[in-house]
């Protein structure tokens, strides 16, 4: 099938590494789209004797890893030219520095490095890792109790949610939207890849997918974040970056019934989306996320349950026009 220029299953990789996939349907251009980045360690330097020295890949002004994110003593692969290195991010235990770390130390990037197990910067170098080089931490993932837990769901959890609606509404010939599903570079470091999408293809309105917050563990305070693990997608109004879509967060909403899904509502702090990157070119976007804890670390959980009621909602959703749920 034809949709205008484009053809049903057409798969456009942008200049920068964006993905832009057709589904199909006619109407308004319908963007789902996640992010395909995840947050990463960059190799600085590379000492003698075959350690990689690192920096993050944001713009750090503090100097220290930030004590919550802690990517020390964890499996990693780096990204090198010849392909996925195995190593482990590491740093000196107490037995061979001496004594036990004073309450107020933190670490310094100097303080960890990747040990690829070789013994030589010639050896890291024939490896084809150098300075540039990626560094991801990469536990595997395990599924306790209904639950996926790994590295990355954010934002690899959404990716597989817009891949099966995708599936879902293949052979669909009656949809009101011309529905496209995106991939988007470089999200956690600024929503650089979103920022081109607008000019790669006209897009009316958007639903960007992410991983959400949730308070449902010790510590959060449950007046600031009440979503949990568990209890549906949650529809986010407005972030640290910008006010979502009221009027499509709301269709959202009213969707859900008529597909029997309970849905959470959130605003949340500390957070931004691609979405923000999509308002400022002048879509019409609503923030859709699947519910996760510790986010930004190797043990992020989401719940299957979630992700399959979120592909529900969302099939739902591009099946049924903006008129109808605004009779
Ligand atoms: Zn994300």
């Amino acid at each position: 099938m034809n949709v205008g220029a484009h053809s049903r299953g057409e798969v456009r990789r942008t200049n920068v590494n964006n993905l832009l996939a057709l589904v199909g349907g006619s109407g308004p251009r319908l963007l789902l789209f996640a992010h395909a980045d995840e947050i990463c360690l960059m190799v600085k330097s590379v000492s003698e004797d075959g350690f990689l020295h690192l920096w993050t890949y944001y713009r750090d002004v503090d100097g220290h890893l930030p004590t919550r994110y802690t990517p020390v003593n964890q499996p990693g692969l780096v990204v090198s030219s010849t392909g996925n290195i195995d190593g482990y991010i590491a740093t000196a235990s107490g037995h061979v520095l001496g004594g036990r770390p004073g309450k107020q130390d933190r670490l310094v990037w100097n303080d960890i490095f990747v040990d690829v197990g070789a013994g030589s910067a010639a050896e890291v170098e024939a490896l084809g890792i150098a300075a540039g080089s990626r560094v991801i931490w990469s536990p595997l993932a395990r599924r306790p109790r209904g639950n996926i837990v790994g590295k990355a769901m954010d934002d690899r959890a959404p990716l597989a949610i817009v891949t099966l609606v995708g599936e879902a509404l293949a052979t669909r010939d009656d949809l009101p939207y011309e529905v496209w599903l995106g991939s988007t570079i470089q999200e956690e470091n600024g929503l650089i890849g979103a920022a081109s999408l607008a000019d790669e293809i006209t897009i009316d309105l958007a639903i960007a997918l992410d991983v959400g917050l949730t308070g449902d563990i010790p510590g959060p305070d449950k007046r600031d974040f009440p979503a949990r693990l568990g209890a549906c997608p949650t529809i986010v109004y407005q972030d640290s970056s910008c006010h979502y879509s009221q009027i499509l967060s709301d269709e959202l909403i009213a969707v859900a019934p008529s597909a029997t899904i309970p849905i959470q509502r959130s605003i949340f702090q500390h957070y931004g989306s691609d979405g923000s990157a999509l308002i400022r070119r002048g879509v019409e976007t609503a923030l859709l996320t699947c519910p996760t804890r510790y986010t930004h670390s190797p043990i992020e959980m989401v719940s299957e349950r979630d992700l399959l009621n979120t592909v529900a909602l969302l099939t739902a959703f591009c099946a049924t026009s903006r008129a109808s749920l605004n009779d």
